[in-house]
């Protein structure tokens, strides 16, 4: 069987032939049927070979003067596809990546590749320079970036109050997505604070249903009752929790646990302090 003929990408961005745990670069490409010739990327080693045009057959013209080094080819192989993977596909995680490239090279590989966590940082780095710069003031944010306006080329930015604004909203949403939020009958809304870009103090998120509703209509009263708890005078909120809990089953019971330890607790807490 044929051995395996692999290529990758050298730093400088030029495409390297692995064959054998010996590193090639091109010397001179394939002219009709005519091999294309290739030289060891060790400038001191003399190793050359030959590769048809169809690049099926590698024939080794001239012997190495050192020994193959298959951990180190096949870390920079490793390297070279995770590079590439992230660079085709913004939407995967880094650190998926790199667990899933990591998980599957073995040991004399791994040994010369970097540590992982410093492999998801050069991935990081790489996709943000993709991306335009975060304006550093709000005059730089008069007019927000094209590249912010549009994603895949659908209309991204919905409205924007404006820079004269003093506290300045801007909404994002697809098109598709608010006529389907249009149809949902139950919307969510939180706010954070935590992944705001810089110049923003806040993202609100609206989230929607998009298949069905809640199923148990009792269920779908009570819930109706928690959401309209922060419209109580805050002082009455105690008041009106009980009343929820004395007339409440344990199904309910265990949907307010949940809630009430994710994010309405601050409230809570706010309304037992009075
Ligand atoms: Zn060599």
């Amino acid at each position: 069987m044929a051995k395996k003929i692999d290529f990758t990408t050298t730093k400088r961005g030029k495409r390297a032939l692995l064959y054998e745990g010996f590193r090639y670069t091109c010397q001179r490409q394939a002219d009709g049927d005519k091999p294309s010739q290739w030289m060891c990327v060790d400038r001191t080693c003399k190793g050359r070979g030959h590769l048809s045009a169809d690049e099926k057959q590698w024939t080794l013209k001239q012997e190495h003067n050192h020994l193959p080094e298959f951990g180190e080819v096949a870390a920079n192989k490793v390297k070279s596809d995770i590079k590439i993977a992230a660079e085709s596909s913004g939407a995967v995680e880094p650190c998926l990546l790199t667990q899933k490239a990591y998980g599957e090279a073995n040991e004399e590989t791994l040994q010369h590749l970097p540590k992982e966590k410093s492999m998801k940082r050069t991935i990081q780095r790489s996709r943000r320079k993709k991306y335009p710069t975060e304006p550093k003031s709000l005059d730089e944010l008069e007019h927000i970036s094209l590249e912010y306006q549009v994603i895949e080329s659908e209309q991204w930015l919905q409205y924007d109050s404006g820079i004269d604004e003093d506290n300045r909203v801007l909404i994002f949403g697809r098109k598709s997505t608010l006529k389907e939020m249009s149809r949902s009958r139950n919307w969510l809304g939180d706010g954070t604070f935590k992944t705001a870009p810089h110049l923003f103090l806040q993202i609100y998120s609206l989230h929607y249903e998009l298949h069905g509703q809640i199923e148990n209509s009792h269920l779908r009263s009570q819930l109706h009752a928690i959401l309209a708890l922060p419209f109580l005078p805050v002082a009455e909120v105690p008041e009106g929790l009980q009343l929820l809990e004395k007339h409440t089953d344990a199904l309910f019971k265990e949907t307010l646990q949940n809630v009430s330890g994710t994010f309405v607790t601050p409230f809570w807490e706010i309304g037992k302090e009075i």
